[in-house]
């Protein structure tokens, strides 16, 4: 048992409360009060427990990555300054080729460290050698989506016969923290037959459908030459979307391709520092939000943001779009770090069990120390600070399933 008392929690929960001189009672994996710190002292004063002082800190829920390629953290700063396509056809591909296991297996290890020291707890992955992957991320503890990935254009052969034995190899490691999801790329890097596969097999298997959509004006392009139509009509037509699908970028959508994705119930991962960085567009967050699309927060890879620092991202999400739409109440505090947690949560399928401190969910926890930080004082509002103020490296500890794994 372990009581963290004394702390300003953020819950995240339906009412969005914030609770001043608040505790977290945390039994075995799962949270087992939240309240006021002085009642649930006293009514647990007997109980053995580890005590936390949480005095000048505050408690948020654990952050959730929706998009991410974790063992990139090996390209960091090998190719920037280039155009999406050029970046990946010319840099990223032929370096990745040559990529070993075990290398995939270090680069994972770096990402999960880092996101770890940085208060991201879950991430949702896109990348090869998954069963390296799942080593590294079992390691060090944080909840892994696994991504097998499809890829079966330009000379790439990874398609269903691989992803469905790669699947039943690894069935058996899945486990509350380990998921797997399909992740056939993107519309560009995937066949037509390969796309439909996928979501057969998601939907039969329960599985989660991650791909990378309208990332850039280019893609639009050549998805209307190829197909006569836009990349989020071509996967209507296809049968591909439901709500078991997380699309990743979204940048490039007119208001019809809006409202397919709400129509389909698909969450949108929003990845604001990649799109910046590759110069690829700006995700309309407020029109899709308003047409009742979940909209997450993912890093994308650490080669082209070039960091896992969620606390980064938020603000990166929130200046943005309040420059896009030329109105500083766009994105707030607010809806911002509701993109970073609980629905992060929605859109993996697992708002039951994390995304916000709840009784009886795990406890998923980042604490960051307010007082030892000048850029955190004074403190009005908690969330502000989150949002505009905090850095990853002003995390100071973090609880995976009620363990403290930094
Ligand atoms: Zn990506």
């Amino acid at each position: 048992m372990i009581l963290i008392k004394n702390i300003t929690i953020i819950t995240q929960n339906a009412q969005r409360q914030v609770i001043k001189d608040g505790a977290i009672l945390i039994e075995g994996s799962k949270i087992a009060e939240v309240g006021q710190s002085k009642k649930i002292e006293k009514k647990y004063a007997k109980a053995k427990k580890k005590i936390i002082d949480g005095k000048g800190k505050i408690a948020l829920p654990g952050l959730i990555n929706a998009h991410t390629h974790a063992a990139m953290a090996l390209l960091r700063g090998y190719a920037d300054d280039l155009p999406l396509k050029k970046w990946l056809t010319e840099k990223i591909w032929p370096a990745e080729a040559k990529l070993k296991p075990a290398d995939i297996y270090r680069g994972t290890e770096l990402a999960c460290e880092e996101m770890l020291q940085s208060g991201t707890t879950t991430f949702n992955n896109m990348y090869w050698q998954p069963e390296k992957e799942i080593a590294a991320a079992a390691k060090a503890g944080l909840r892994d989506f696994v991504g097998l990935t499809a890829l079966d254009t330009n000379g790439m052969d990874i398609g269903a016969d691989r992803i469905a034995n790669l699947y039943r190899q690894l069935k058996p490691k899945v486990n509350d923290k380990i998921k797997l999801t399909l992740t056939p790329h993107s519309i560009y890097a995937v066949s037509r037959e390969t796309l439909v596969w996928c979501k057969k097999f998601a939907d039969e298997n329960d599985l989660l459908l991650h791909i990378h959509l309208a990332e850039t004006e280019g893609e639009v392009d050549d998805c209307q030459k190829a197909h006569g139509c836009r990349p989020v009509e071509y996967l209507e037509k296809l049968g591909f979307l439901g709500g078991n699908v997380v699309a990743a970028h979204c940048c490039w959508l007119t208001d019809n391709e809006i409202n397919i994705l709400a129509k389909n119930k698909v969450s949108v991962a929003h990845c604001p520092t990649s799109n910046l960085k590759l110069a690829s567009g700006v995700m309309p967050l407020s029109k899709l939000l308003k047409a009742g699309v979940n909209v997450c927060l993912g890093a994308d890879g650490p080669s082209s943001n070039n960091n896992l620092d969620l606390l980064e991202d938020m603000k990166i999400a929130a200046l943005i779009h309040k420059w896009n739409e030329k109105d500083p109440s766009a994105a707030s505090a607010q809806t911002i770090l509701d993109l970073a947690t609980i629905n992060g949560a929605k859109a993996l399928k697992i708002d039951d069990k994390i995304g916000s401190i709840d009784i009886g969910k795990e406890a998923d926890i980042v604490i960051i120390d307010f007082d030892k930080r000048p850029h955190l004082k004074p403190c009005f509002n908690p969330i502000s600070h989150l949002v505009y103020a905090a850095q990853g490296g002003d995390v100071e500890k973090v609880l995976i399933g009620g363990k403290v794994l930094f």
